[in-house]
């Protein structure tokens, strides 16, 4: 296999800028490429490889090593010199590790997780891979709610959450290599663990009219893959394993507060696929706090409703207590808190994010999403008063049962309103605030109650916004 060098060192450069990474030797333990089908900068901005990676290398059976699309200026190197994907860790080709897990968070990566492996040198499809091919296995969000359109190129997905069923898949596979059993057993061992569909032992039926009749599955496995989901997410560390400038996220630690939604607002996913709602406590996020202080930084709370967690306030105290600052993604109008607030801006936060997603009371309804204008407008004086002075808010237009022009009225209704409050509540020390609307279409998505509703044409969306 050839190997540019230019590449090679490249990567070498990545490795240089990282701290918390995990390197051991090749041949002391057994290897798992851990693949993010997106640039490097994207994929280290995925808390849920930083999560994989921990957890495989706290075995002492088996090394993981992260490998990512290249960036784009980079492919046309790849190609020209027939350069397969590396690992970061020890450049080694992905076709050199026994098992390749793939993370799919998003449908977009779908292409290029097919293209890491034709770069890879892997068969394309399972069924043309041979016994010493590596395993292919994908997990994430979209490999749960949405494993179809892959299932032909991956000989395993994990459907649900990975820290459990991971280990379980491991250890199922060395079981089988002790026992020098085939690829076929192998992945028939596989089927039996909750959580895992193998595509090739499920067989869609058709009607003669193109609908889908039935999935048929060969003997010896499950008629229905049931979903894994971690029960007390604090016996799992969720945060930042390998830190780097080169993030979405630099300057921060990720660190996970909870996990799925009891909001079910009828297009999220956090809402319904995530079931049930979790929080971690406080006691089990203290270290992980204490390890994002012992690297100077800011502690960045993930969740799908971070200012719902019930000790948020106990939280953002801890982190003060610690000396360091607080970064979340966007807040419910109706639940942040004075503290919270506090605390954004005392880490040096000049812009907060809410979420109404509709401009008006009505289709809040339609959709669940559970905010009055009045919590809206509530929120966004709390945070200009404690000294957060720019506001964005995200909407969606082509909701389900909504007509176009309403919602591009009650839009620009609800931001009028809103600058209004920031005028009023703007703090005379501090330069005039921004309001910035964020707008996107709305996209249904599975397993959601609006999952079988139709997306706005495109000519439709666009004439709105
Ligand atoms: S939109 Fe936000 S509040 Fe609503 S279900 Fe999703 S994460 Fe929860």
């Amino acid at each position: 296999m050839n190997v540019n060098w230019k590449i090679k060192q490249k990567i070498k450069k990545i490795l240089q800028n990282e701290q918390g990474m995990q390197i051991t030797a090749p041949g002391s333990r057994s290897g798992f490429a851990l693949v993010y089908p997106n640039t490097y900068r994207v994929g280290m901005s995925n808390l849920g490889l930083h999560v994989i990676y921990g957890q495989i290398n706290r075995r002492d059976d088996t090394a993981c090593e992260r490998a990512f699309f290249p960036d784009r200026a980079d492919v046309p190197l790849y190609t020209a010199t027939n350069t397969p994907i590396m690992t970061i860790e020890t450049q080694r080709p992905l076709a050199a590790f026994p098992l390749i897990g793939f993370i799919l968070s998003f449908e977009m990566d779908y292409i290029n997780a097919l293209k890491i492996l034709t770069w890879g040198k892997i068969p394309l499809r399972s069924d043309a891979r041979a016994e010493t091919d590596p395993l292919v296995i994908a997990g994430g969000p979209c490999a749960t709610f949405n494993p179809e359109p892959v299932a032909d190129y991956f000989d395993a997905l994990v459907i649900g959450e990975g820290e459990e069923v991971i280990h379980t898949l491991i250890d199922t596979v060395y079981a089988c290599r002790n026992k020098r059993l085939n690829r076929r057993d192998t992945l028939l061992a596989l089927a039996n663990i909750e959580g895992v569909y193998v595509p090739r032992f499920y067989h869609p039926v058709y009607a003669a009219d193109g609908t889908l009749e039935k999935i048929s599955h060969d003997p010896g496995v499950p008629s229905i893959v049931r979903r894994r989901w971690i029960r007390d997410l604090d016996q799992y560390r969720a945060a930042t394993e390998v830190v780097t400038k080169n993030t979405e996220f630099s300057g921060m630690f990720l660190i996970e507060i909870s996990r799925g939604c009891g909001r079910h607002c009828r297009f999220c996913m956090a809402g319904y696929c995530f079931r049930n709602p979790r929080v971690r406590s406080l006691a089990a996020l203290r270290p992980m706090l204490e390890r994002a202080a012992s690297y100077g930084l800011k502690a960045g709370l993930v969740g799908a409703a971070v200012s719902d967690h019930p000790e948020i306030d106990r939280i953002c105290a801890a982190i003060a207590e610690l000396g360091i600052g607080i970064s979340v993604s966007s807040l419910r109008a109706d639940s942040v808190s004075e503290q919270l607030l506090a605390a954004l801006a005392a880490s040096g936060h000049k812009t907060v994010t809410f979420a109404p997603e509709a401009g008006s009371e009505a289709a809040r309804a339609v959709i669940n999403k559970g905010i009055s204008d009045e919590d809206i407008y509530r929120a966004v004086k709390s945070a200009v008063r404690a000294g957060i002075p720019n506001v964005r808010l995200y909407f969606m237009v082509g909701l389900p049962y909504q007509e176009a022009k309403k919602e591009a009225a009650s839009i620009i209704a609800l931001a009028r309103n809103i600058k209004s409050v920031m005028q009023e509540a703007q703090i005379k020390s501090q330069p005039k605030g921004k309001l910035t609307l964020s707008i996107n279409t709305f996209v249904p998505k599975p397993f959601t109650p609006f999952q079988w509703t139709a997306m706005s044409p495109l000519a439709a969306a666009a004439e709105t916004l």
